[in-house]
């Protein structure tokens, strides 16, 4: 079986059309870990894809920020204004939606969060966060987004060496027995890893091996829809650099 694994995609409708239109016919499923809405300029129209090509996703901290009052709090100003932004052009429907969407998972042996095991809102960014979280799951493979790099962490079972690794388009990566992993999927609506170009996984089950993507969409459509819309003037810059 092969499944498309998908992360935050941040309301940018272009990206993830762009994205879908490349993993259609060449995968059985897609997933999606979180964080569906937020930053982008089309909040409704990325829920709506998701639910049409019945992509499961679990839940991230901006989807849950629309609905649980909480969590802004956490969020850094900008993030906030447009956490405010997209809470205003959702309907109830789509707020309870976001609400149903779980934390975590496990899938086909595969345990899927947005953050981290254990702490869906937690970043996994260094060989230490990698640590604690290994110790935080059982499955020898974790999915995970949130920091919009796309990268992996490996641990030899038995061992306590932690290797730190970025994953480049096309490049394919064989999960190896004896190894555990921590995959970041990276994010399709705003990549911060210095590639701007939205970035997705398919992951062969049977095959145990995966090839990372990454995929040039309109990025100047997308711009100008957050111009038009108010957003600040940072998240679309972002956009073109991919930081
Ligand atoms: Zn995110």
């Amino acid at each position: 079986m092969r499944i498309g694994i998908i992360s935050d995609i941040h309301s940018n409708m272009e990206a993830l059309n762009t994205v879908l239109e490349g993993l259609r016919g060449d995968v059985d499923e897609i997933i999606c870990l979180g964080d569906i809405i937020g930053y982008g300029p089309n909040p409704r129209e990325c829920c709506d894809i998701v639910r049409d090509n019945k992509i499961y996703s679990i839940c991230g901290n901006h989807d849950s920020a629309c609905y649980d009052d909480s969590l802004i709090d956490y969020f850094n100003p900008l993030a906030r204004e447009a956490i405010i932004w997209t809470r205003s052009q959702l309907t109830q429907d789509y707020l309870d939606y976001l609400r149903r969407l779980p934390f975590e998972d496990v899938l086909y042996g595969l345990r899927i969060v947005h953050g981290a095991p254990g702490e869906p809102f937690e970043y996994i960014t260094t060989i230490q966060d990698a640590r604690a979280a290994f110790i935080s799951f059982d499955e020898d493979v974790c999915f995970i987004g949130h920091s919009h790099i796309m990268e992996y962490f490996e641990l030899k079972k038995g061992s306590v060496i932690i290797r730190q690794l970025p994953l480049r388009n096309k490049q394919e990566l064989s999960l190896e027995e004896d190894k555990r992993y921590i995959i970041n999927t990276g994010s399709v609506g705003q990549p911060r890893d210095g590639d701007p170009r939205s970035a997705c996984i398919i992951y062969d089950t049977s095959e145990k091996r995966l090839t990372a993507h990454r995929v040039p969409y309109k990025i100047d459509i997308v711009q100008k829809k957050m111009q038009l819309k108010g957003l600040p003037q940072i998240l679309w810059e972002r956009l073109g650099v991919g930081r």
